[in-house]
């Protein structure tokens, strides 16, 4: 325990419900019918403080009352092959698919960003220009940003150690690693744009790593903690107790990826399953899993016997 820990509350694991009055409560049934949720809350004592959503990949939206807040908001699915065992052509075209993004992410007021790769950022632009939201990023991530022209005025460069005070909620930013792969524990497109804004990407292999973040998004009362891939600082993250952690299947090269991230982040009371589908195949269809998500559970339970683990499906959602 560092003094660290007492001068900023973490967030302790306890659920708020019923806080959601009226007009909030009214919003979040829209925003339901809106991402076609079955069931809408329409019962003001019932209503979630935050519903969170699954847009494939690592792509979360978070709804309150006051705000939306998404992570690697990512929804214009292309073929790449990543799920093969080739793996993706890196000369696969990037494709936006503008009518996507807009069926499935109406709102955002902030977009976190954690990695370069195109399954993160690539619909970032047009959805930072739809929407006005802040978009929270690497200077290499926002400059790819500004290569496929999204809007200078709402680009906020991070490094990690950033603590930021939004509408009701803050976000907290710890500098990370992306997962590596191959016998020379290499990252998938890896590199760095800073300074000078590259030429627009074309082609996946483009849009590279350029560092990679976590985030913790703290609403009061709930909070979540998102790394973008498997891979984390632990003893840059070693204080926190979120509500819930995101995990993800992989992370062959770091020991322990599921086992000390949980223990890191105190066993949280949710643990929530990401980046786990193939996203090659339809986000409107259940998710296909592209990596092992069963094993997943199975580590986890034993991993931390006492943690809720989410399997939340393609669009669906759950309050907290
Ligand atoms: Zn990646």
């Amino acid at each position: 325990m560092s003094p660290m820990t007492t001068a900023i509350d973490h967030t302790p694991p306890i659920r708020r419900r019923g806080l959601l009055m009226g007009t909030g409560a009214a919003a979040l049934a829209a925003t339901a019918t809106a991402g076609g949720i079955a069931a809408a809350q329409t019962d003001d004592a019932t209503a979630p403080a935050v519903r969170l959503r699954w847009l494939g990949t690592n792509a979360w939206e978070f709804t309150t009352e006051a705000a939306t807040v998404l992570i690697d908001p990512w929804v214009s699915r292309f073929p790449t092959g990543a799920y093969t065992s080739e793996g993706a052509d890196p000369e696969t075209e990037i494709e936006v698919h503008e009518d996507v993004i807009d069926e499935h992410l109406p709102k955002a007021d902030t977009i976190l960003v954690t990695h370069g790769h195109w399954d993160h950022i690539a619909d970032v632009p047009y959805l930072a220009a739809r929407t006005g939201a802040t978009v929270l990023g690497t200077e290499t991530h926002l400059n790819l940003l500004r290569a496929m022209d999204a809007p200078e005025a709402q680009l906020s460069q991070v490094l990690g150690g950033e603590l930021y005070q939004f509408d009701g909620y803050t976000v907290e930013v710890f500098r990370s690693s992306h997962s590596a792969s191959g016998e020379h524990k290499q990252i998938l497109f890896g590199g760095t744009r800073p300074g000078q804004v590259p030429k627009r990407p074309k082609k996946i292999k483009h849009l590279i790593e350029g560092g990679s973040l976590t985030y913790l998004i703290d609403f009061g009362g709930v909070s979540f903690f998102n790394a973008g891939s498997a891979n984390f600082h632990e003893h840059e993250i070693a204080h926190l107790r979120p509500t819930a952690v995101f995990v993800q299947p992989g992370g062959g090269h770091t020991p322990g990826y599921v086992e000390r991230l949980l223990e890191a982040t105190g066993f949280p009371p949710y643990v929530i399953a990401t980046h786990w589908d193939d996203f090659d195949k339809p986000l409107t269809e259940p998710a296909v899993a592209g990596g092992n998500v069963e094993a997943l559970r199975e580590r986890v339970a034993a991993a931390s016997p006492d943690s809720e683990f989410l399997l939340i499906d393609h669009l669906e959602s759950h309050d907290f």
